[in-house]
């Protein structure tokens, strides 16, 4: 890690999902000196979802990379500068916020966090071993391995009935295993994966172990109502069990609540001044394009009001 060189902006933005493009957006158009760090590809989860059909302005829907290739577009036209690095630690100077990266130390007035979230592990035997080898968290990255195959997805959320949607396209059949008898998801999916004449599903089970031997072969599943253990022949494991926000970094620098998202009021303003927090990171109601990009305005709205007050 570089420590010497440091490069000044007034805004930094972690992350490029549609919370930290819109930011980005906002903010170079308000010509504030604007760098958005983003590890991997712009879009965030929007770049792993097949069709977005919730987001305004899109009555056919459209697809996640498609979105996620408009609004990166339409956020460069401003003059933001992006770079693709990992940020590893964030300290505070005074006033400004240090950023560190594997490769270089940024420094700025506001910072907007716009991490997003990962998929929770599953955290059961054979999860890690056979992860890539059957086990996996993105239909559309690998459906298409698992053609006219027998698969199971685990989870009752969206995530879950959205991804098993899009994979009885490649399925031969597919098992939902969910630990309740009630799902969590949309009614809307709840109707369509229910209706679905592929999808079958296993309640109030959960999986204890993913098994196999250069791949998945089969899964242990206990029914948590009779205790009854059984053992399933699966190809694949798609496992859609939750999220965990991508705030580690920033541990000690702004408050979280107990599971790690961010604390902020209504401007995405977090308990460090000039640090703010946008999209599926921050504590908040509901986790969709539609509102990380409301935040994103928002956050960068407030760091440019909170900048004029500086000088
Ligand atoms: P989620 O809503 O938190 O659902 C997680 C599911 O996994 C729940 O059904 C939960 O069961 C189950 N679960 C959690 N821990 C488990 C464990 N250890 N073993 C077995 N099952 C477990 O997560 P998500 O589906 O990833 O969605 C996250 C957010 O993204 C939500 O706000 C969702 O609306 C949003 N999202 C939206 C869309 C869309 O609109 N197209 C698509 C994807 C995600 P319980 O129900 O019993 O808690």
């Amino acid at each position: 890690m570089k420590g010497g060189e440091k490069k000044n902006y007034d805004v930094i933005i972690v992350g490029g999902g549609p919370g930290g493009l819109t930011a980005g957006l906002y903010a170079s158009r308000a010509r504030l000196g604007t760098l958005l760090i983003e590890s991997a590809l712009f879009g965030g989860q929007m770049t792993t979802t097949e069709l977005v059909e919730n987001y305004p302005g899109f009555p056919e829907g459209v697809t996640g990379d498609e979105l996620s290739r408009l609004m990166e577009e339409q956020a460069k036209k401003f003059g933001m500068e992006t770079v693709t690095q990992e940020v590893v630690k964030v300290s505070l100077e005074g006033d400004a916020k240090v950023v560190q990266t594997y490769e270089s130390t940024y420094r700025c007035e506001a910072l907007i966090i716009s991490t997003g979230t990962e998929y929770r592990k599953l955290g059961v035997p054979g999860e890690k071993e056979f992860a890539g080898k059957g086990v996996s968290y993105c239909a559309t990255c690998d459906g298409a391995f698992f053609r006219d195959s027998q698969i199971v997805v685990v989870g009752g959320g969206d995530s879950a009935l959205t991804e098993a949607l899009f994979l009885t396209k490649f399925a031969k059949e597919l098992t939902i295993i969910h630990r309740r008898d009630a799902l969590r998801g949309t009614k809307i999916y709840q109707e369509r994966a229910l209706a679905n004449p592929k999808i079958k599903f296993l309640w109030n089970s959960i999986v204890q172990e993913i098994k196999g031997d250069s791949m998945v072969r089969s899964i242990i599943v206990k029914n948590v109502k009779t205790g009854e253990i059984n053992e399933l022949k699966t190809e694949g494991a798609f496992l859609f069990v939750g999220l965990v926000p991508r705030t580690q970094f920033l541990k000690g620098v702004v408050q979280m609540d107990e599971g790690g998202y961010i604390l902020t009021n209504e401007h995405c303003e977090t308990s460090a001044k000039g640090i703010y927090a946008v999209g599926d990171c921050r504590k908040k109601l509901l986790r969709q394009i539609a509102t990380a990009v409301g935040d994103g305005a928002t956050a960068a709205f407030a760091a440019e009001k909170f900048l004029e007050l500086k000088e």
